[in-house]
C-alpha cells in the first residue's frame, strides 16, 4: 500500500487484513484484531458512507481531499467526516503498518531520514514511545512527513483526527484507543506500546515514504 490508498472515493469499503488475525500474536491477539477490524473499523466505514450518502458533491472527493480542510465541509456532516473518515483511513494505515514478518529496523532512504531527523534509530523509538505515552485518552501516535515531503516528525492526534488535516502525510501510525489493546493488556497501555514495535513493518513504511521524497 502506497499513498494511492489516499485517493479512494465514496463508497468506501473495509480493506481486508493483509494477514491472518492471529499473525501478530503474541504482541496483538487474534480476538482483539477481529473485533478491532471487523467491528470498529467496519463501523467507521459504514458511518462515513452514511454521511456522504446524501451529500452528492462530496462523493467524488478523495479521502485525502475530504480530510484536508475540514473547515470547508458542510456543517451537518463535518464532524462525522472528521471522525469516521479519519477512523477509516487511520485504521487502513494501522493494519498496513504491521506484519508477522516485521523487520527490526528500517533500511535505506528511510533509515537515513530517521537518523537525520532524530539523531539515531533508538532516539526515534524513544521519542515515538514518549509521545504515545503522553497521549491522554483516545488518539494516535504518528511518524509523518510534511505534505511537500520536506520534514519528518513524530506527533500525536486526539480521537480519530487525521494528520492529513494538519497537512501531514502519515507513514506509520499507532492506535492508542483502548479498543486496540484492552482485551489483552487491560490498563497496561505502555506494555502494548512496547510490544507493538515487534510487529512494525518497516518495509511498508519505506514504501509509503519513498514517493514523498522523490
Ligand atoms: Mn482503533
Amino acid at each position: 500500500m502506497n499513498e494511492s490508498y489516499l485517493q479512494q472515493t465514496y463508497p468506501f469499503t473495509l480493506p481486508e487484513l493483509p494477514y491472518a488475525s492471529n499473525a501478530l500474536e503474541p504482541s496483538i491477539d487474534s480476538r482483539t484484531m477481529e473485533i478491532h477490524h471487523g467491528k470498529h473499523h467496519a463501523g467507521y466505514v459504514t458511518k462515513l458512507n452514511s454521511a456522504l450518502e446524501s451529500t452528492l458533491d462530496l462523493q467524488s472527493k478523495t479521502i485525502r481531499e475530504l480530510l484536508l480542510n475540514p473547515r470547508t465541509l458542510p456543517d451537518d456532516v463535518r464532524q462525522s467526516i472528521i471522525n469516521n473518515g479519519g477512523g477509516h483511513i487511520n485504521h487502513a494505515l494501522y493494519w498496513r503498518s504491521m506484519s508477522a514478518n516485521a523487520g527490526m529496523e528500517p533500511t535505506g532512504q528511510l533509515f537515513t531520514a530517521i537518523n537525520d531527523t532524530f539523531g539515531d534509530f533508538s532516539s526515534f523509538i524513544e521519542k515515538f514511545t514518549e509521545v504515545s505515552i503522553l497521549r491522554f485518552g483516545s488518539g494516535w501516535a504518528w511518524l509523518s512527513v510534511e505534505e511537500d515531503g520536506s520534514n519528518m516528525m513524530v506527533h500525536s492526534t486526539a480521537n480519530q483526527d487525521s494528520p492529513l488535516s494538519e497537512h501531514r502525510i502519515p507513514i506509520l501510525g499507532l492506535d492508542l484507543w483502548e479498543h486496540a489493546y484492552y482485551l489483552n493488556y487491560q490498563n497496561r497501555r505502555n506494555d502494548y506500546i512496547a510490544a507493538w514495535w515487534n510487529v512494525v513493518d518497516w518495509k511498508s513504511v519505506a514504501e509509503r515514504f519513498a514517493p514523498l521524497r522523490s
